[in-house]
């Protein structure tokens, strides 16, 4: 409903609890925000391992007579949000498989970019793949290995693999992480009483009381069973390229991504657009609920009045049914509303943190301007998205991209608000932490942090004909 890129995929894992399916229920509670098509547990309770998945909310499919199937003291689960491989149940994770090394499942939060030439080779020797996701591909790679372990079948998969990943795997043998050499997508460790835990997000953590230990480091593969934890780095050190989106939009406030609280770095970014782009105002108003943070740091480093001047609707699904066909078109107004008596008469700089087709911006300064504001101001907080994702990120084609084909005073006029900035590439950088080389900025540069080649651009649709 809103016009945004979309997180694929949340990941969580946990042994060593006789809670582990109660446990990993909360964990993907907390990482909704990363996936709401699809939801999976799989358990194991040291002789065998046990399943519940489907189509909906994690709050929606699970309940006490399912999670009370998930037998054992070890478990991992996974949200999905479709991207690669249609939303069939045959491709809700986590994905379970009985082969020479036992019984195996597999969640993965991120896209690889060369599945497409490995399917195709895997099944030109015979692979029967159950699914259509790329996921897969790391299991049919891992029952073909001649390795005697899980630790060197895993390792020689990802030596054959490109993109992103964050992976949790079950197997009889502990719980696996793994994260890819650029470390692209989050992966934490933490520990609550005697269990090990592993999610994407921090806020996971906090649920379940676990405390953070520290982040799986890129390229980093951790065993944990009963001797404890093994660290494995089989990779070249490579610079890392952390998804400089998880700061802008994708993760949760409240979680430390990447080491760091997601929460002030967001303010920081508000700040630093503030600087850049200060504006005779009366007040800032954000677009809730995301670009809060953001908005705050723009209020603060602008020294200017924060108010709420649009209202979000918690309570509207994704399975939202527009009534009579005389009344539709709600739109943006189905999950937002403007508050006129802090609106009228006022100049309003209004924050968000990206515009991806533009639609949504559009609607949202209509409203405003329909509630009495005098002039609105279109501030936000990251560049203009010109590519898209091909790392784990629901985005649209190129084309579809506004600001990949028209010019800010183009946007501007589009959307009629009486001016328009965004944060600069560098203002961004300079507002996150660990700064400049270790990021991934594709989606604003266009520059690709792990390179392609000429098959893959035509496999993952690189670069659609429209544009290119
Ligand atoms: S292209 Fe954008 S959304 Fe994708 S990994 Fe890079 S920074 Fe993140």
């Amino acid at each position: 409903m809103f016009d945004k890129f979309h997180e694929e995929c949340g990941i969580f894992g946990i042994t060593g609890s006789k809670d582990a399916a109660n446990m990993t229920y909360l964990g993907l509670y907390a990482l909704q925000h990363r996936g709401q098509e699809a939801t999976g547990i799989v358990s194991w309770d040291g002789k065998t391992f046990h399943q519940e998945k489907g189509v909906g909310l994690v709050s929606d499919l699970f309940n006490k007579e399912r999670l009370g199937h998930l037998k054992g003291t070890s478990a991992i689960g996974h949200n999905r949000y479709s991207t690669t491989g249609e939303n069939h149940l045959k491709n809700v994770q986590p994905i379970m498989v009985n082969f020479a090394l036992g019984m195996l499942a597999l969640a993965h939060n991120g896209n690889l970019t060369n599945a497409a030439f490995l399917r195709d080779e895997l099944e030109a020797y015979g692979a029967i793949f159950q699914s259509t996701s790329d996921s897969e591909v790391i299991i049919h790679l891992m029952a073909q290995s001649r390795q005697k372990d899980i630790i060197g079948r895993l390792t020689e998969a990802l030596h054959r693999v490109k993109g992103a990943y964050s992976l949790v795997i079950l197997t009889e043998h502990g719980l696996v992480g793994a994260r890819d050499p650029y470390g692209l997508r989050p992966l934490s460790l933490g520990r609550v009483k005697d269990a090990w835990v592993l999610a994407s997000e921090t806020c996971a953590f906090d649920l379940i009381d676990a405390e953070f230990i520290r982040d799986v480091e890129p390229g980093e593969l951790v065993l944990i069973n009963e001797n404890g934890l093994t660290s494995y780095k089989p990779f070249p050190k490579t610079d890392p390229a952390f998804c400089v989106f998880e700061y802008v939009y994708f993760s949760r406030p409240d979680s430390r991504v990447f080491d760091h609280q997601v929460y002030e770095i967001r303010k920081n970014l508000g700040r630093q657009l503030a600087r850049e782009t200060a504006v005779p105002a009366d007040i800032v108003i954000p677009v809730p609920d995301s670009g809060v943070p953001a908005a705050l740091g723009y209020a603060e480093a602008g020294n200017l009045r924060y108010e709420t001047g649009l209202i979000r609707n918690h309570y509207v699904g994704r399975t939202f049914i527009e009534p009579e066909q005389a009344i539709r078109h709600f739109g943006v107004k189905i999950k937002l509303n403007a508050v006129q008596d802090v609106l009228k008469g006022k100049r309003v700089v209004v924050v968000d943190d990206s515009i991806v087709r533009g639609t949504t911006s559009r609607k949202i300064i209509k409203m405003i301007r329909h509630a009495g504001a005098r002039e609105v101001h279109l501030r936000i907080s990251s560049p203009p998205i010109i590519s898209p994702c091909y790392y784990g990120i629901d985005t649209p084609t190129r084309s579809e991209l506004i600001a990949s084909s028209h010019s800010i005073e183009e946007i501007r006029s589009y959307i009629t608000a009486d001016s328009l900035a965004y944060l600069s590439m560098d203002g961004m950088l300079e507002a996150v932490p660990h700064k400049t080389n270790k990021y991934c900025t594709a989606c604003f540069s266009g520059h690709y942090p792990i390179p392609f080649t000429q098959e893959e651009v035509v496999q993952i649709g690189l670069f659609d004909p429209k544009s290119d």
